[in-house]
């Protein structure tokens, strides 16, 4: 069975949690990890899973609210990180403290084996050194997660189509951000190629991906300033032609919940 929740979703910090398990032994990883140790640990705790349940983390790429705490919680918790060459090297310029810490460097196009977790790691349009997001599986469903990309692609359309479950970024409505009191090239960054995607261009791609296998649909990274939960939500039911409250989202404070694909 393959599970998912999630800690965290937003510029304060993402933080996924997966899980294959079989009558015998469970996998878990993090995707990210952007919140600060204390909050990452509690949280963990509120989705029923201690520190020691984590056997990796997968690291999206080196911005803050990704990897702010992925050396921290490793180190404190003798986790193994897979993170391409190009992010470590973004973490490292920072002066983020590697030492002690088990890196696994990954290519950004390999798939590779946590245990019982299959992952597909896969390249996205973002501002960051070499970033990718992950379909992850326990070998019958498949989760996608895509945040932080600026372009949908046909490499990422590919990638997410035949899916069970697809965690997917609505960063910002359009109106709002460009109306709204970022300064100009804050806007100009996010609503850029290599920034974030607004909530038309994610139905867009939704609805241009193979929905067929789909179970859960849960919008993502929304931004508290430039979007509102409602319409991220109708423009996702309005791509897969359901209704509203069928849609799940992502929030900073909460995340979301267990979701479960046997
Ligand atoms: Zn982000
Ligand atoms: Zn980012």
């Amino acid at each position: 069975m393959l599970r998912f929740a999630s800690l965290a979703s937003g510029s304060g910090g993402n933080c996924l949690v997966a899980e294959a398990s079989d009558a015998t032994c469970a996998t878990r990883v993090l995707v990210d990890c952007g919140l600060n140790l204390t909050d990452t640990e509690r949280r963990l705790a509120r989705v029923g899973l201690a520190p020691r349940d984590i056997d990796a983390i997968l690291v999206t790429h080196e911005h803050g609210d990704h990897a702010g705490c992925v050396f921290d919680f490793a180190a404190a918790h003798g986790v193994a990180v897979y993170i391409t060459h190009g992010s470590l090297a973004g973490l490292e310029a920072e002066g983020k403290q590697i030492e002690g810490v088990k890196i696994v460097p990954i290519s950004s196009r390999q798939a590779f084996f946590v245990d019982g977790i299959q992952v597909q790691p896969f390249t996205v349009p973002h501002d960051a050194r070499e970033p990718v997001q992950y379909v992850v599986s326990d070998g019958a469903a498949k989760l996608g997660v895509l945040t932080d990309i600026g372009t949908p692609t046909e490499h990422v359309r590919q990638v997410l189509s035949g899916l069970d479950a697809l965690v997917l970024e609505c960063n910002y409505d359009r109106d709002m951000l460009w109306s709204g009191a970022y300064p100009k090239w804050l806007k100009e960054r996010i609503g850029g190629p290599l920034g974030h995607l607004d909530n038309r261009d994610s139905a867009r791609l939704l609805a241009a991906l193979d929905r067929s296998r789909l179970k859960h649909v849960i919008g993502a990274h929304l931004s508290q300033q430039n979007n509102k939960p409602e319409l991220a939500r109708a423009a996702l039911a309005r791509a897969m032609n359901c209704e509203e409250s069928w849609i799940g989202l992502a929030t900073q404070d909460e995340g979301f919940g267990w979701r479960e694909l046997v």
